[in-house]
């Protein structure tokens, strides 16, 4: 429930693009207030405790490499911890229906087949976050899917089973229905490297959770906020914007800025309407869909990291998340809808084919796909559509200013672009109200 019923910026959506662009405006003296459907701030990023560890549902690991949410980190003194299984001491693939233990002998043949698939993104994306600087070559390959590109490489089964399997985790999609060209920009945000790509993307998660940043930037900004409020219209006109929520309530504001994850946009009544192209994009969904599934397992199984191909396994990755003498608990990727549904028993003889000797006692996770808040996990754009969408989805319409890590420039799909993006659309709306 709102304190007052006129503000001068209404952010519809507390997840990370939301809270940071609610921070830098209510900081600029813009009194701000942030509508939320769920009973709680964070969105796609939430956490659970499970027999004393603390384990991240969604959005996790953030590194350097990604300069805002890193900048935010810093700011407010938060500490990170290693992610066992992403350095880790075992790899094990399995490769036309076997699996084997990656040798260190096999390291070079192993990220010769990344460099392999990537060898266009540099000049596909010499600037990552500047679609325009290599408009022809992203146009030219817009269309490619990732399975058009595995299949025009000669690569090793090595070399096809775990660059294929790490893709799918990237695009938590079958390589027949994601981007090649979003592949390529998310390899060249971290220099074309392997090490800094894989560190960048499991290595480095929150000590104290994504929940003590948010939190952070909540304190800091000291704008309002109305949970379990959803809002189901936005009607704007010269004059302003009026938000109505769920339950009839009506706010005023100067300006809106809408985070809501792309795959539900459409879910919100807009009077005049949204832009065909930001309709057609939501009503499309981005292809990023799968499950991040945990197994909490008896013992310490060391530092383990398992890849394989979705049509190998329903586990096409997995690595130990957080170790104990008693129990520890993996991390797991699976592109099966029921994935979350499987029993222990189910789960069982699928891990221990990777690692031999395992004993999972409970398996958990949350349905982001299911979730009718997200209708999704991380965002990956279909292929076609990089180049139509790129600039429309952020487009201002009106007093209506749009922020979300699933359209943010550089780093689409993390936590990173939610913050970058939230912040970018703070000093535009900031500055349309300048008087
Ligand atoms: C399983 C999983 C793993 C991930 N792993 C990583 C990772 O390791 N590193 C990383 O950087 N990123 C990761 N991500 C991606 C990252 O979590 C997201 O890109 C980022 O959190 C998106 O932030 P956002 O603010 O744009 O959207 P969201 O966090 O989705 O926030 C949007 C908010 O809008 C609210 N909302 C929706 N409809 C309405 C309505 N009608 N009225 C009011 N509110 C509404 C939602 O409840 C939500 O809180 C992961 C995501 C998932 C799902």
């Amino acid at each position: 429930m709102a304190a007052k019923t006129s503000y001068d910026v209404v952010i519809i959506g507390g997840g990370f693009a939301g809270v940071t662009a609610a921070r830098d405006l209510q900081k600029r003296g813009l009194s701000t207030i942030v509508l939320e459907a769920r009973d709680r701030l964070g969105g796609r990023t939430f956490y659970e405790e499970r027999n004393g560890f603390h384990v991240e549902l969604g959005g996790t690991w953030i590194h350097w490499t990604q300069p805002f949410v890193w900048a935010e980190k810093e700011r407010y003194g938060l500490e990170v911890q290693e992610t066992p299984g992403c350095v880790a001491e075992r790899i094990a693939i399995k490769i036309d229906g076997k699996v084997q233990e990656l040798q260190e002998a096999q390291l070079g043949e192993f990220v010769e087949g990344f460099e392999h698939f990537f060898a266009e993104s540099k000049g596909v994306w010499e600037r990552p976050y500047d679609i325009h600087h290599c408009w022809e070559a992203v146009c030219e390959r817009d269309a490619l899917t990732v399975a058009d590109r595995l299949n025009a490489l000669d690569l090793t089964p090595l070399q096809r089973t775990s660059l294929g399997g790490f893709l799918e985790i990237l695009s938590m999609n079958q390589p027949q229905n994601a981007s090649y060209v979003e592949m390529m920009r998310t390899w060249s945000l971290t220099a074309w490297n392997y090490q800094l790509f894989n560190d960048t993307a499991a290595r480095y998660k929150l000590t104290k959770g994504t929940a003590a940043l948010v939190e952070a930037i909540t304190r800091d900004g000291g704008f309002e906020v109305a949970l379990s409020t959803a809002v189901r219209s936005v009607q704007h006109t010269s004059e302003g914007v009026s938000v109505t929520t769920e339950s009839g309530e009506r706010l005023m504001a100067q300006r809106a800025v809408v985070t809501v994850p792309l795959n539900v946009l459409h879910n919100l009544h807009f009077d005049p309407p949204l832009s065909e192209v930001k309709l057609e994009a939501s009503k499309l969904k981005h292809v990023g869909g799968g499950c991040k599934v945990f197994f909490e397992v008896g013992g310490d199984p060391g530092a383990v990291m398992t890849l394989s191909r979705s049509t190998d396994s329903p586990l096409i990755g997995s690595f130990t998340y957080k170790r104990g003498e008693k129990h520890s608990v993996l991390a797991g990727f699976s592109l099966e809808p029921d994935a979350l549904e499987k029993s222990v028993d189910e789960w069982q003889p699928v891990l221990e084919e990777f690692i031999p000797g395992v004993k999972v006692l409970s398996t958990f996770g949350h349905d982001w796909g299911g979730d009718d808040l997200s209708q999704g996990s991380w965002c990956t754009y279909r292929p076609g559509t990089v180049a139509r969408f790129t600039d429309e989805l952020p487009r201002q319409e009106g007093h209506l200013y749009f922020a979300s890590g699933d359209h943010a420039q550089g780093w689409r799909g993390f936590i990173e672009g939610a913050i970058a993006s939230g912040s970018r659309t703070a000093v535009q709306v900031a500055e349309s109200l300048r008087t």
